[in-house]
């Protein structure tokens, strides 16, 4: 015991008939010098924990049976409550309830984070403030005693904290934001005293808050005063931030999707004064993230990490880490010797859009379905402006019974006006094609999807883009998902005469791309009557052999991003 400071001595004195004597001696402070001469001396010696202590177990005899009961009742308790943090917890009232992990040595290095550069840059000085905090100080600089990583899920940030931790050789605490929340009163600001304390005691270390949203909102925000619980939670966190100084070597990490609804208290100098942006990974930093994930993987030795990357815009580390393993069980269920081109492209199609199902069976539904994707798939390749198509599929997937997979431009960064109107064209050339084919008395539920989208996308670009006729206003603010209170007060900042005129401007935009979809299936019926019955020999049709077949009929117009992943 590193810190035991007191003893229990047992001492058998002759003078008293050789009666069995307990002393409690206190040791000066931690003492192995004298542990270890005790040890040489051949003097036995037992040590117990601070909290169940020898003298304990003194008077514990007459208090074990009521102390059994209890016991159990607890157990019952505990064990009959199925909702997480519900009664069973109300026992346990935070106190050295460990709900922090700790990890003395976290294992990952720099090396293991990939594709997101500037994060770790800007991080690395972290490390050094960890491992030789002297170097400020000496020169008088406040040591930093938060950083705030702020990014989507899955991009890395728990990742990058660990990182952090294990470049420095320093312990890792981390406990979860949702977890200092709790339903009774006092348990989330004990949790918050204890995780502190126990931090102080393994200083230098990092200390990393997952979700710091969930107690560090806004205060006062919220219909009814707010939660006074969170609050509580949120001014112990701020009070032992401020308690302790820059110099006392540990460090504060936390990670949030939400920086804008975070309480301006916590962001002040000397607490989260510092954010780093922790943003999905471009195409190259893909690439290096697949390439960290490979390391342990066979892969064939055709597969290029870079043709993954293409066709992966938008996943994030733990997208593209999923995606690599995924892979992986495919290749061994199919006793393959190493991942190739084929489970890598399975993969992806499973981590976007869901398992696998079995194809229909010829039948007039299959052929409505491979219309309505045919449909989609022309209207893409044959509009200018839009993404060209990757792949048509009839092999259901998820919800999906039919997919057609675009390749997205995504190196640009920005949308044009005439993108958007593409994509809703393109979009709707489901419906558009089921309507043209059967009649408008056939079309399905189906396209309910494809509907929804196009709304969406022709209402941002009435109100957030100002590409319509009602010109460049910005008529909502930033979408911010709706948390009770901020969001209420904020609604109708236009007249419900200006709602009326946005709604026909959406109206417009979308019959538009509709009118567009079902000119562009009218005029092309011939190619898209073969590529139907392709479709349902094949199941599914190559974004290549799509465009070289549809070039025997009119002219494709050319696009950048065509590429092949085989
Ligand atoms: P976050 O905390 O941002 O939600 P995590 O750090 O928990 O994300 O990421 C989950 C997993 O995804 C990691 O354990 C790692 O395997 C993988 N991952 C995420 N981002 C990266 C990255 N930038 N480089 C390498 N692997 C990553
Ligand atoms: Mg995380
Ligand atoms: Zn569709």
């Amino acid at each position: 015991m590193r810190s035991a400071a007191t003893a229990i001595v047992q001492a058998v004195d002759p003078e008293l008939d050789d009666r069995l004597q307990k002393l409690r001696v206190d040791l000066p402070g931690n003492s192995p010098e004298l542990i270890a001469k005790m040890r040489d001396s051949g003097i036995s010696l037992d040590f117990h924990p601070m909290r169940n202590d020898g003298a304990i177990w003194g008077f514990l005899g007459n208090l074990l049976f009521p102390m059994l009961l209890l016991g159990a009742l607890f157990f019952l308790f505990r064990r009959s409550s199925n909702i997480p943090g519900g009664p069973g917890q109300a026992m346990s009232f935070g106190k050295s309830r460990a709900r922090f992990q700790m990890e003395a040595q976290t294992g990952i290095t720099f090396e293991d984070v990939a594709g997101i550069d500037e994060a770790k840059e800007e991080l690395q000085e972290i490390v050094t403030f960890l491992k030789q905090p002297e170097r400020f100080t000496a020169v008088g600089a406040r040591i930093p005693k938060g950083v705030l990583l702020v990014g989507p899920p899955g991009t890395g940030k728990t990742l990058l904290a660990k990182a952090i931790a294990g470049e420095a050789g320093v312990p890792f605490f981390s406990i979860s934001g949702s977890e200092f929340v709790e339903m009774f009163v006092g348990v989330g600001a004990s949790r918050v005293r204890d995780l502190f304390k126990k931090a102080k005691e393994n200083a230098p270390c990092l200390i990393f808050i997952d979700e710091i949203d969930a107690v560090g909102r806004q205060r006062g925000a919220g219909i009814g005063g707010g939660n006074d619980e969170r609050e509580q939670t949120l001014n112990q966190l701020l009070t032992e931030m401020d308690g302790f100084e820059g110099n006392t070597g540990i460090i504060i990490i936390a990670a949030t999707n939400r920086p804008d609804v975070l309480d301006s208290a916590l962001l002040r100098p000397g607490r989260f004064d510092r954010q780093v942006i922790v943003d999905a990974p471009d195409l190259k930093g893909r690439m290096s993230i697949l390439d960290v994930h490979a390391r342990n993987k066979k892969i064939a030795p055709q597969v290029s990490l870079e043709a993954i990357a293409r066709r992966t815009p938008g996943f994030t580390g733990a997208d593209l880490a999923n995606l690599l393993n995924e892979a992986a069980i495919l290749t061994a269920r199919r006793r393959k010797e190493a991942i190739t081109i084929l489970e890598i492209d399975d993969a992806i199609d499973r981590v976007v859009a869901g398992m696998e199902g079995t194809p229909l069976v010829d039948s007039k539904s299959k052929r409505l379905i491979a219309y309505h994707e045919i449909g989609h798939a022309i209207v893409g390749t044959l509009l200018k402006d839009h993404d060209p198509v990757q792949k048509v599929t009839l092999v259901p997937r998820g919800q999906a019974r039919g997919l057609t997979w675009f390749i997205p431009n995504e190196e640009q960064g920005l949308t044009t006006r005439a993108q958007l109107l593409a994509r809703i064209a393109g979009a709707m050339g489901g419906r558009a094609a089921e309507e043209e084919i059967f009649g408008s008395d056939e079309v399905t539920t189906g396209a309910g999807g494809d509907l929804q989208q196009v709304t969406n996308m022709a209402r941002q670009m009435v109100t957030r883009f100002g590409m319509s006729d009602l010109g460049p206003l910005s008529l909502e603010s930033q979408e911010g998902e709706v948390f009770l209170g901020s969001g209420l007060m904020s609604r109708a900042e236009y007249s419900e005469e200006v709602a009326a005129r946005i709604d026909a401007q959406v109206r417009t935009i979308i019959e538009h791309g509709h009118a567009l979809a079902r000119t562009t299936i009218r005029d092309n019926r011939e190619v898209v009557d073969r590529l139907v019955d392709l479709l349902i020999e094949k199941e599914t049709i190559d974004g290549q052999e799509f465009r070289q077949i549809v070039a025997e009929y009119t002219d494709v117009p050319e696009k950048e991003q065509v590429f092949s992943l085989l």
